[in-house]
């Protein structure tokens, strides 16, 4: 059996499409959705996700700009420039690019986004309200996911859902907003002791490790709905995720690719949550 893709890409623009007419309404009604990104550093891959995002803006008619600040800037000046953005009236959206340099608390910087600009979900106020079950902005990477298994009619309710990762960004809210559409759910991390007792149970499979080649086919229940997060650049240069591709594709009923799946739908989800920032901004000045 060959698993059909779970294609991020198309659904990726599909969503777009949908932003876009938002958009034109927000535009009509004297809002335009903006979103400032904050680069400190030159991280290459952050770079190449910070134009992703841009692009994705400029497709949709959302306005954007980057601050770009150096590696070895002061906590100070990274806050003064959150602190201005969370005053700018045309910004909606503040994305701050991770990894920071080491020398940066990265949690507790989150925290100086105001709620209402945190498009990454990761301000704990935001963390909080989805654990509370009354979700506002929630992580990108999850929310991407559970939009590609909707637009995929994979039924979540009842099923045994196993997530492989417990971060902060993926794994935890992974696992929550999976709980809130009544799955059972699993957390699996490195230290559990036997990674394939849960996968082989799992109808939906999300693998967010960072290890390539983790789960392989004879980890994977048959007919499972497998998506695959992680990002692994491998010796030769190559881009792999942490699911045996091959493989799993004879066995999954339902496979997502990388590149081509989770991360576009990750982009998607940062330009809707400006578009709903904006979208609140706009009945807010109206009231
Ligand atoms: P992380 O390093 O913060 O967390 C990794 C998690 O995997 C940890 O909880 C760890 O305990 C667990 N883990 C590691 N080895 C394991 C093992 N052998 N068995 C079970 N669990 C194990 O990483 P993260 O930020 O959650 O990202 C995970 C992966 O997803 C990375 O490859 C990252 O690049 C990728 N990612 C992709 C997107 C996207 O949009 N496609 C977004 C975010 C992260």
């Amino acid at each position: 059996m060959a698993a059909t893709l779970l294609d991020g890409a198309a659904v990726a623009r599909e969503v777009y499409s949908q932003l876009g007419q938002r958009v034109q309404t927000l535009v009509a009604a004297g809002v335009r959705p903006g979103l400032a990104a904050i680069q400190v550093g030159n991280h290459a891959a952050s770079t190449i996700y910070i134009r992703r995002k841009v692009k994705a803006c400029a497709e949709t008619g959302v306005y954007s700009e980057i601050h770009q600040l150096e590696s070895d800037c002061p906590e100070s000046t990274l806050l003064a420039t959150i602190d201005k953005l969370n005053h700018h009236r045309g910004i909606h959206g503040i994305l701050l690019q991770l990894p920071l340099p080491q020398h940066f608390d990265a949690g507790r910087i989150m925290q100086s986004i105001a709620v209402e600009k945190d498009v990454d979900g990761f301000n704990w106020q935001n963390l909080g309200a989805l654990v509370a079950g009354r979700p506002r902005f929630t992580p990108c990477t999850p929310s991407g996911i559970i939009a590609l298994l909707e637009r995929y009619e994979v039924r979540i309710e009842g099923r045994n859902a196993v997530v492989v990762g417990r971060s902060t960004e993926v794994g935890k809210p992974m696992a929550l907003m999976l709980i809130a559409r009544s799955a059972t759910v699993s957390v699996c991390n490195s230290k559990t002791r036997d990674l394939r007792q849960f996968t082989s149970i799992a109808d939906i499979l999300v693998v967010a490790a960072g290890r390539p080649l983790l789960v392989t086919a004879d980890m994977i229940k048959p007919g499972a709905a497998v998506v695959d997060v992680g990002i692994n650049r491998l010796p030769d240069g190559r881009v792999c995720g942490d699911v045996d591709f091959a493989g799993a594709s004879q066995v999954a009923s339902l496979l997502s690719p990388v590149p081509g799946g989770v991360g576009p739908m990750t982009v998607a989800m940062v330009i809707a949550n400006t578009v709903s920032a904006a979208e609140h901004h706009a009945q807010a000045r109206a009231a």
